[in-house]
């Protein structure tokens, strides 16, 4: 009997290199992971995907990426061509929220396990979410603005609607701004979504709330940097750059530069080596039917999804050097190439 289980954990062992392939619901081979982005556009995505992917193969595992360039008809197609490949577990930053619950519909089906990385997807079975506390950086550029301009006509740019977490910004943008709205302190002047998070809509959304406002303007919420981008453009042709308050998100190189020139006034950092390194972990675990430890829950419309949910950091000039330098995000002289 030992005999026979020697020689058949010696052959088995071999098995071990060949081409994944399920056997009986059990993995043998290492775990295969699709990876579908939604977009590189925005500078944080390659980061997310290169510390992912690197993550991944620490662990024994492949990832087969795959980005849709915000294209809902073709991020399905590509979840399906990974699904052909024999992936173990997919993970998924939609584009669109509703839309992308077939995504998740396929890959039930064919048992593979769902991570909804970033994005929340809705109404769908997803398996797990893996983000930052969304709700929470939505309230940070609201209360950070709020801090320093206590009254006065507030400008919101919000993010693509088709995304759920430019819903939980909003949300926190107005639990924070509420009150003052409500009290007769603050006036929110224009508050537009910027379609596929596009600075050309948030250039456009701010000249016009300019215009409406003659130029009287205390701040604006700006969701993510890629916008901040967009409404500073529109603030420099007023010669209002460094004079209202603009916040931000994703700790971009640019808009590092923009805080030390004093033109945007924070960002919201989140380490996304944190973020892609526990996703990728996640997704070796359930690939090979393991427990995921997680801290927090999120209705999708359809279930409580079990949810590990990170923290973000507020940056602005005075933490710079304690946060994004520290952390590697940035290299310092980047950040200050701009300032003589
Ligand atoms: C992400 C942000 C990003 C935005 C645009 C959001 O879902 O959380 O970090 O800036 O999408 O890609």
């Amino acid at each position: 009997g030992s005999l026979l289980t020697l020689v058949w954990v010696i052959v088995c062992v071999g098995c071990v290199s060949g081409p994944s392939e399920r056997a009986g619901g059990k993995r043998r081979g290492p775990v295969r992971i699709g990876f579908s982005l939604d977009t590189l556009k925005e500078e944080r995505w390659q980061r997310d995907r290169d510390l992912f992917v690197a993550k991944a193969k620490e662990l024994g595992a492949e990832t087969l990426v795959q980005a849709a360039n915000s294209d809902d008809a073709l991020q399905l197609q590509q979840a399906e061509n990974l699904l052909t490949q024999g992936i173990d577990v997919l993970v998924v930053v939609p584009h669109n929220a509703e839309t992308s619950a077939a995504i998740v519909e396929l890959a039930k089906k064919q048992g593979v396990p769902v991570i909804s990385y970033d994005r929340l997807i809705r109404h769908a079975d997803v398996d797990l979410y893996v983000s930052f506390d969304n709700l929470r950086v939505g309230e940070m550029q609201a209360r950070y603005l709020l801090d320093r301009a206590p009254a006065g006509n507030y400008v919101l740019i919000e993010g693509a609607p088709t995304d759920n977490n430019a819903h939980l910004y909003h949300e926190g943008h107005m639990k924070v701004l509420g009150p003052a709205v409500k009290s007769g302190k603050v006036k929110i002047v224009l508050e537009q979504w910027a379609r596929e998070w596009l600075p050309s809509e948030a250039l456009k959304h701010t000249e016009n709330a300019l215009t409406q406002a003659n130029n009287q303007v205390a701040a604006v919420v700006a969701s993510n940097d890629g916008l901040a981008g967009g409404v500073v453009q529109a603030l420099e042709e007023q010669g209002l750059a460094g004079k209202v308050l603009v916040s931000g998100q994703d700790a971009d190189l640019a808009a590092l530069q923009r805080i030390v020139e004093g033109k945007q006034t924070m960002t919201v950092y989140k380490p996304i080596k944190l973020l892609a390194e526990r996703a990728a972990e996640a997704a070796v675990r359930l690939a090979r039917g393991e427990k995921v430890e997680t801290n927090g829950v999120l209705n999708n419309g359809r279930k409580d999804v079990p949810s590990i949910l990170l923290d973000p950091i507020v940056v602005d000039k005075n933490n710079i050097v304690d946060t994004v330098v520290k952390d590697g995000f940035h290299r310092l002289e980047d950040i200050y190439r701009n300032v003589p």
